[in-house]
């Protein structure tokens, strides 16, 4: 379901990664962010398309 947008401060595993943020609880990639590097709020990354798809579909 839809929230308050987060991100990862977590340094990009790979250099093709494209920064994002979430907000949906449904994602899991969002999901699977640690505690440690989560923060709330967009850091101006565009949205994750997993979140995207979950937001359009009511999820
Ligand atoms: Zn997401």
């Amino acid at each position: 379901m839809k929230t308050n947008p987060w991100f990862s401060t977590e340094p990009k595993q790979h250099p093709e990664e494209e920064p994002v943020h979430h907000d949906n609880t449904s994602c899991m990639e969002g999901d699977s962010i640690h505690k440690n590097h989560h923060r709330y709020g967009t850091d101006n990354r565009p949205l994750c398309k997993q979140c995207s798809r979950l937001d359009a579909a009511g999820r």
